[in-house]
């Protein structure tokens, strides 16, 4: 049984950006911060399957690509690299790049690394804040400038680069060949619209995403069974007796315990290893009960009444 409140590292990016506010009054000089990382609070502890982040990008982010478990297991690596953004707030011109607007052979591909021309190949798409983003292993991908999102993805830091904007890191052109689909991403990009309780956002094996909106004063039952992280994106949180405001997380793992938001309510970003049959998850409050009541899934239970609540993590948990 865990829970813990999630230790925070900056990692600097070319770019980045020199303010982080409201998520973070971290500073790093003259030096630009591109993420914010959280993680376990306790340095001995398991790595956790997923990473939590938050992305700054003041500038465009490389276009990219991830090797899926497959690959990745055929190159020593214990997974691939599936992710997830949730974006925070954007610039009313800002867009990320999914897919490529059409199907082209890997030699036409390979062609547009080598002369940059895939910056025009990819397809850029507008978005603003609430805007969600699946991003599975093998998709051409690039978040664009003016753009704060939290990103969730399999445990991974291999990327393979197709195009830096003038940047000149390393490109890596045959990793990112043999990983690319070349061609367009299936999905379109839906936007989260606020509603009390938990919301789906996106069921994949390698995990769920979830958002919980809670109106002030709210008391509710909260079942971790597994990997969960949750951040706070607006108000505040008691989970337990840890709080959390705007900008933190909190990890948990085997824990049954109560989440109530603040007095300006709750909004949250939830995300949980994927569940073994991921095709069986139900997501809406009133599945999230029942699948409860079977003992199987771990969700949010609303109380009827929150004066009337009395919970110790040993009884037996209820609706
Ligand atoms: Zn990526």
């Amino acid at each position: 049984m865990t829970i813990e409140k999630a230790s925070i590292s900056a990692v600097e990016k070319p770019w980045g950006s020199l303010s982080l506010l409201p998520w973070s009054n971290l500073s790093h000089g003259e030096k630009p911060i591109g993420e914010l990382w959280f993680g376990r609070a306790q340095v001995n502890a398991n790595p956790s399957s997923l990473l939590l982040k938050l992305i700054f990008a003041k500038e465009a982010l490389s276009i990219q690509v991830h090797p899926d478990d497959k690959m990745a297991l055929a190159m020593g690596l214990p997974n691939g690299k599936t992710e997830a953004w949730y974006v925070l707030s954007a610039d009313s011109d800002a867009q990320v790049a999914l897919g490529l607007k059409q199907c082209v052979t890997k030699s036409q591909l390979q062609q547009s690394i080598q002369d940059g021309s895939i910056s025009d190949m990819v397809d850029w798409r507008n978005v603003k804040a609430g805007a969600v983003i699946f991003v599975p292993a093998g998709t051409i991908h690039a978040i664009g400038s003016g753009i704060v999102l939290a990103e969730i993805q399999q445990r991974s830091d291999t990327t393979f680069r197709l195009y830096d904007f003038h940047r000149n890191r390393t490109l890596d052109v045959q990793s990112a060949l043999n990983a690319a689909f070349a061609g367009p991403a299936a999905q379109d990009i839906p936007s989260h619209s606020s509603s009390t309780g938990m919301s789906n956002l996106i069921v994949c094996p390698q995990f769920d995403l979830d958002i919980i909106s809670l109106p002030p004063g709210g008391l509710h039952l909260f079942n971790a069974e597994r990997e969960t992280w949750l951040l706070v994106l607006e108000g505040s949180m008691q989970l337990g007796e840890l709080n959390a405001v705007i900008g933190e997380a909190v990890f948990l793992e085997d824990e049954i315990t109560t989440i109530s938001s603040g007095g300006v309510g709750l909004k949250c970003l939830c995300a949980r290893t994927g569940a073994t049959h991921a095709s069986d998850f139900q997501s809406g409050m009133a599945q999230s009960i029942s699948a409860h009541e079977q003992g199987t899934e771990t969700d949010l239970v609303l109380y009827p009444k929150a004066s009337n609540i009395s919970i110790h993590k040993e009884q037996e948990v209820f609706v």
